[in-house]
């Protein structure tokens, strides 16, 4: 268990939380175009009953005009207009001093290289009061009597031209006023007498993060400005932006660093997000627009209504790019633009009809809204468990808003149920899905915000989904609502027409709320890593057996116990000198990286400085055939987003794609969410002494059947003790326990072991002794580890009284490695009884060529006798054969 500081904990639910509240799917579906004439001719598309009307079109972008807006208005379409915020040359002229100015110290648009660049500078007075001012009397003037329903926001960013394949996105700005203001609002002194461009360079060495974050800031503070010049308008009119279609994890996170527009964080103050998916322009397939909505729903804390191209574009790709949109659970579609559609070569006819299939997700689920219908306390379609005894403890159901709850400020509001059990077996509530509900072989996504007041060992709710039960056992998060997502298949059941979610903990007290069910639609993904390139570099001819809670003092002493993997954390020159010591010893590493793509930039940027022509030494403080990255730590116990998981793993594998990245996972099923943001997943169940130890294998059976078997490795207990007691490890493995686990997992694949961890069992003389010991042995068979196991399934005839673990297999558990004709049986005693088996060896090696098998660790010679050797095995006992052809 790593454990978190606790405010960051709450800094990532905060965000997490705006996970949010499903769409409000149906007739409303909103279907909008850009650029829509300002008038409307006797055939024009937009008159009533016209081709718009058919199409569902029912919103309009158009230009800033009064007799424009009412027109539209009289058609009964929403009308939205758009307003440049940083964009453009005309405040150049006005004010010279808007002009942004880069890195080097020259002003935008001054080198050759500048051409087509343009904007403004975001910290300039003037310009933001006369754009604000603007605004106020756009919305007094055209919002007045119902008129325009919102106004949209463009280039509310840093300078940069991204409309093309290969963008070249200029550093801005580091203007007097910028560096000024920067300094002021952030207590941070820049030494003096430097001028644009040393300054630029001495921030991106000293402050970087420091600086984007500013940055951000600049652009964010003018959007809360326009949202309050609408809050106090009489009419209602919805604030928009139209945002740069790029990931954190791509481009070395531009997004942040260069145009510092933060599409999730401005979306908590915005109520719509338009990426500009404009998948041809940007050299994408179609299924990117799928995906990209995907990544921007799954945290945005208002609704997302993407804006897709017409240019350019067949009537069927069209089509398809709508219909991403709803698939990936778009709130609302806006089409760029009006003149594509009309300017196509293609049957217009078409273009048109194309937007009919923008559908938004279905939440399958009825009445997820959980309104208690009017006199009755219970919301309608939902019914509570009811119980055929009468114990002494009674269920209690309640409905409850949020806020009753949770008074966490920054949430939003909607009904829960909550189920206080009793012992009356009837700790549970049941919905209704709706009919369309359940296709066979589809995958369903279920969703919902769970909230407890207290974690126990143990005690988590269920949901039931087309029949079948699933225990939320990554509902970790207490005193706030948590998000908690299941993959579900469809399956023939009788009672697939119901939802339940129940609590079976008596005493115990759980909430639930927005709940929803939809299809999941996986788009491709061309841009990503295919399977042949897992196998990575690092892992060629090498078996990680590595420990965490290593550090500076003691990696010496790790490296003398023959481990030759270790976790390391921290940064900057602390780490730096850690790692030299890596490369000093012969240490290979893996690196605990900031969770967060915008703390990983600099973090990367430090560890592999960017080279320049005419750097003559090499300035990368990591080595490359070294490095491996441990990227997360049991994410889906705090429901980590998995958009940002896969930014980190995006940005680490753009910079250095041969190094593996890994992270720990507890609960193997939650592996499916993280399939793009790791190489290899870490399973670290913690077994002694209350579970057996069969719990790390068969997770790591689960893991890989998710995320295929050449991804999984396992982390080893060696802690426990009087501070882990109330969490249930009230004492160390002993090295038998550990052994057994070690190699468990090896003969369930594992492709690296690594010990939680050296600060605890380095701390005495007998756990040094006893990891050592663990380590030792598997070193001796260290070039078996290498190969991977055959698909061979080995005959045991468990032969002893004694014989079976806790779930009733056989107790020992077995693989069989290959080189050459040599064949390895490798076999773990799981319990903690003596045992005796007799394993088909012969079977095993495949032939039946082999007199005896050798024991590896005692030099013992088993003969084959029938096909078979006769063991018997200690307490978790592990032995070793190797046969003699
Ligand atoms: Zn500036």
């Amino acid at each position: 268990m790593r454990r978190v500081a606790s405010f960051l904990l709450i800094c990532i639910s905060i965000t997490i939380f705006m996970l949010l509240i499903p769409g409000n799917a149906g007739a409303d579906t909103l279907r909008g175009i850009y650029g829509a004439p300002a008038d409307l001719s006797d055939d024009s598309p937009f008159r009533k009953g016209a081709t718009a009307e058919s199409s569902g079109v029912n919103a309009v972008f158009v230009s800033q005009k009064n007799d424009a807006v009412r027109r539209y208005k009289e058609q009964g379409f929403k009308v939205f207009i758009s307003v440049n915020a940083f964009g453009g040359k005309r405040a150049w002229d006005k004010y010279p001093d808007s002009r942004p100015v880069k890195a080097n110290g020259k002003k935008l648009g001054e080198d050759k290289s500048d051409k087509g660049q343009e904007g403004t500078c975001p910290t300039h007075v003037k310009w933001r009061e006369d754009r604000l001012r603007h605004i106020k009397h756009l919305a007094d003037v055209l919002g007045k009597d119902q008129g325009i329903d919102g106004i949209w926001l463009d280039y509310i960013r840093y300078p940069g031209f991204w409309e093309t394949q290969k963008p070249e996105i200029p550093d801005t700005c580091y203007c007097e006023r910028c560096l000024n203001k920067f300094q002021a609002d952030r207590k941070i002194i820049i030494p003096p007498g430097k001028i644009a461009g040393e300054a630029a360079s001495w921030i991106n060495k000293n402050c970087p993060y420091e600086w984007m974050a500013w940055k951000k800031e600049q652009i964010n503070s003018f959007v809360r400005d326009v949202k309050a010049i609408l809050a106090v308008h009489p009419e209602k009119i919805t604030l928009g932006l139209f945002t740069v279609p790029w990931r954190k994890g791509e481009k070395n996170n531009a997004i942040s660093y260069l145009l510092a527009q933060d599409s999730f964080l401005l979306s908590e103050i915005a109520d719509v997000v338009s990426p500009m998916l404009y998948h041809k322009m940007c050299g994408r397939d179609v299924d990117w627009v799928g995906r990209m909505t995907q990544y921007y729903k799954e945290t945005a804390g208002c609704s997302v209504w993407p804006i897709i191209q017409s240019h350019d574009l067949n009537p069927d790709e069209f089509k398809k790019a709508a219909e991403n949109c709803g698939k990936a659970g778009a709130d609302g579609m806006l089409v760029f633009s009006c003149g594509g559609i009309n300017d196509s070569k293609f049957e217009k006819k078409k273009m048109w009809e194309a937007l009919r299939d923008f559908e938004p997700q279905e939440n399958l689920i009825i009445n997820p809204g959980f309104e208690p219908k009017q006199g009755s306390v219970y919301p309608k379609g939902w019914r509570p468990g009811e119980s055929e005894i009468d114990p002494a403890l009674k269920s209690v159901f309640t409905v409850k808003k949020a806020e009753e709850i949770d008074k966490d400020e920054n949430m939003r509001n909607f009904y829960s149920l909550g189920i206080s059990s009793g012992y009356g077996n009837d700790g549970k509530w049941t919905g209704s899905i709706k009919p369309s509900g359940c296709r066979d072989d589809e995958e369903y996504i279920f969703s919902g915000l769970f909230y407890r007041d207290n974690w126990k060992n143990s005690v988590y709710p269920s949901v039931t989904l087309f029949g079948e039960k699933y225990y939320l056992d990554n509902h970790w998060k207490t005193k706030i609502f948590q998000p908690i997502k299941v993959h579900v298949k469809c399956r023939e059941k009788a009672d697939a027409g119901s939802v339940v979610f129940a609590n079976e903990n008596p005493g115990e007290t759980f909430y639930v709320g927005a709940p929803k069910l939809a299809r999941h639609h996986s788009f491709s993904n061309k841009a990503g890593m295919n399977e042949g390139e897992r196998k990575q570099q690092f892992y060629k001819n090498f078996f990680p057996i590595g420990v965490y809670g290593a550090d500076m003092d003691n990696l010496a002493e790790i490296k003398r116990l023959a481990v030759n993997t270790v976790i390391i954390g921290g940064e900057g020159e602390k780490l730096k000198k850690t790692i030299e010591k890596c490369h000093e010893i012969g240490l290979r590493y893996f690196l605990s990286v900031p969770h967060d793509p915008d703390r990983l930039k600099p973090y990367l940027d430090y560890l592999m400085p960017p080279t320049f022509p005419g750097d003559k030494m090499k300035r990368e403080i990591l080595r490359r055939h070294d490095a491996a990255f441990y990227v997360n730590d049991e994410p889906e116990l705090t429901s980590f987003p998995a958009n940002k998981a896969s930014d980190i793993f995006e940005l680490i594998k753009s910079r250095i794609p041969e190094a593996p990245a890994c992270m720990a996972v507890v609960r193997p099923s939650n592996c499916r969410e993280y399939l793009e943001a790791a190489d290899f997943f870490m399973m670290d169940q913690y077994p002694v002494p209350n579970m057996p130890m069969t719990w790390l294998s068969d997770s790591i059976d689960r893991a890989s059947a998710i995320a295929g078997n050449e991804r999984i490795t396992a982390v080893i207990q060696a802690f426990g003790g009087e501070a882990y007691e109330s969490a249930g490890w009230p004492r160390i493995p002993t090295w038998r326990e550990m052994d057994c686990l070690a190699f468990l997992s090896v003969v369930h694949g594992s492709r690296g072991i690594f010990f939680f961890t050296f600060s605890e069992i380095g701390k005495t003389k007998k756990g040094r002794e006893s990891l050592g010991r663990v380590v030792g042995r598997l070193n001796q068979v260290y070039p078996w580890l290498l190969e991977n196991n055959l698909d061979i399934k080995v005959p045991v005839d468990m032969t002893s009284g004694n014989r079976f673990d806790p779930s009733g297999r056989p107790s020992v558990h077995c693989c069989v490695k290959a080189k050459g004709e040599k064949r390895l049986i490798m076999a773990v005693n799981s319990i903690g009884t003596r045992v005796e088996a007799q394993i088909g060896a012969s079977a095993a090696a495949g032939n039946g060529k082999n007199a005896f098998f050798t024991e590896v660790f005692s030099g013992i010679k088993f003969p084959v006798i029938d096909g078979r050797i006769s063991v018997k095995f200690d307490p978790y006992e592990t032995k070793v054969f190797l046969s003699d052809k």
